[in-house]
C-alpha cells in the first residue's frame, strides 16, 4: 500500500518535531516553512521539502499547519481551501483565538474539506517525544479521519465539540495554569518571608488542599520537584512569552461573549509586566522573581 501524504505547513519548534514523527510513522510528508532553516532541519529528519505551502498540500490527504497566531492560518488556510481537493482534511495544530479557528473551518467547509482546530499542550518536549495532548474541534467525522494522524504525533486525544472547541480548551487550561503559577509562587514568596523552607512548604502543599500541577510537576522554585525548569536557571519549558499570548487569547476570548475572569486578566497583566521587563524568554515559572520583587527569576533567597 503507497504511504498516505501529508502536507506540513509551519516546521518550527513544535512543528519540526511533529512532522518528523509523522515520517517515523510511515507517512509521506511534503512540508514547508518561511525559514530556509527550519526547512533544512525537518529535510534531515526526511520531510520531503516543499517550496510553497501550495506545494506541499500538493496531492496530500491531509494537510496539518503549526503556525504562530490566528493571522496566519486565515492567510494560509484561505489559499489551501482554494489549492486542495475537496474532501481533504486541514488540521490546525496552532494555538489561535476562537473566532480565526472558526473562520478557518467555515472556509474549508464552504469548499467541502473537513476541518479540525487541534491545538496541543505538551510543549517542545512532548512534540519531540511524540506524547503531545491534542484537544480538537470539529465535526465527528473529521476527528475520526484526523484520528490516526493525531495519534502519530501524541499520546492523549480529545473531541472536546463542534468549531472552535478545542482552541476554547487550550486557552481555558492554559488560563487555569497562569493563575495557578502565580499562586504557587506567591506562596513560596512568602514563605520564604516567613522563614519556611521550599521542602517543607511544598510537603505540606503537596498532600494538602494547595496542591496542583503547578506545585507538583512545574515546582517554581529548586530542590522539591528536579525535573522543572527551576533547577535548569528558567531556561523553558514553556516559555513566558507563551503564557502571555494564550492569556491574551483567553481574555480576548472572555471579552467576545462576556465572561468574568478577573484572575485571568491579572495574570496577563503581570505576564506582560514580566515580558516588559525582558523576561519573555524565561520559563514562565520564574516570575517567581518579579513576585519577589528582584529583576530575575533565576535567584534563590
Ligand atoms: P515557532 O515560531 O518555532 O514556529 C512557527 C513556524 O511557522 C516558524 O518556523 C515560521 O517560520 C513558520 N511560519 C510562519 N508563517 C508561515 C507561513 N505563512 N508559511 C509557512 N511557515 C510559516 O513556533 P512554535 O513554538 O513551533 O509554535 C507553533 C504554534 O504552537 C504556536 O501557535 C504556539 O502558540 C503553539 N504552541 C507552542 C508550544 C511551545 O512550547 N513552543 C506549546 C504549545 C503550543
Amino acid at each position: 500500500m503507497t504511504a498516505q501524504t501529508i502536507g506540513f505547513i509551519g516546521l518550527g519548534n513544535m512543528g519540526g518535531p511533529m512532522a518528523a514523527n509523522l515520517v517515523r510513522a510511515g507517512y509521506r510528508v511534503q512540508g514547508f516553512d518561511l525559514s530556509a532553516d527550519s526547512l533544512t532541519m525537518a529535510a534531515a529528519e526526511g520531510v520531503v521539502p516543499a517550496g510553497s505551502a501550495l506545494a506541499a498540500a500538493e496531492g496530500a490527504h491531509a494537510v496539518v499547519t503549526m503556525l504562530p497566531a490566528g493571522a496566519h492560518v486565515r492567510r494560509v488556510w484561505s489559499d489551501l481551501v482554494e489549492a486542495v481537493t475537496p474532501g481533504t482534511l486541514l488540521i490546525d495544530s496552532s494555538t489561535i483565538d476562537v473566532e480565526s479557528a472558526k473562520v478557518a473551518h467555515a472556509s474549508a467547509e464552504a469548499r467541502g474539506c473537513l476541518a479540525i482546530d487541534a491545538p496541543v499542550s505538551g510543549g517542545t518536549g512532548g512534540a519531540k517525544a511524540g506524547t503531545l495532548t491534542f484537544m480538537a474541534g470539529g465535526t465527528a467525522e473529521a476527528f475520526a479521519r484526523a484520528e490516526s494522524i493525531l495519534k502519530a504525533m501524541g499520546r492523549s486525544l480529545f473531541h472536546c465539540g463542534e468549531a472552535g472547541a478545542g482552541q476554547a480548551a487550550k486557552i481555558c487550561n492554559n488560563m487555569i495554569l497562569g493563575i495557578s503559577m502565580i499562586g504557587v509562587c506567591e506562596a513560596f514568596a512568602l514563605g520564604e518571608k516567613l522563614g519556611l523552607s521550599h521542602q517543607a512548604l511544598f510537603d505540606v502543599a503537596s498532600v494538602s488542599s494547595g496542591q496542583c500541577w503547578s506545585l507538583t510537576s512545574y515546582c517554581p522554585v529548586p530542590g522539591p520537584v528536579p525535573a522543572s525548569p527551576a533547577n535548569n536557571g528558567y531556561r523553558p519549558g514553556f516559555s513566558a512569552g507563551l503564557m502571555l499570548k494564550d492569556l491574551r487569547l483567553a481574555q480576548a476570548a472572555a471579552g467576545s461573549v462576556h465572561a468574568t475572569t478577573p484572575l485571568g486578566a491579572e495574570a496577563a497583566q503581570l505576564y506582560a509586566l514580566f515580558e516588559g521587563l525582558g523576561h519573555g524568554s524565561e520559563d514562565f515559572s520564574a516570575i517567581i522573581g518579579m513576585l519577589r520583587g528582584r529583576a530575575s527569576g533565576g535567584e534563590t533567597p
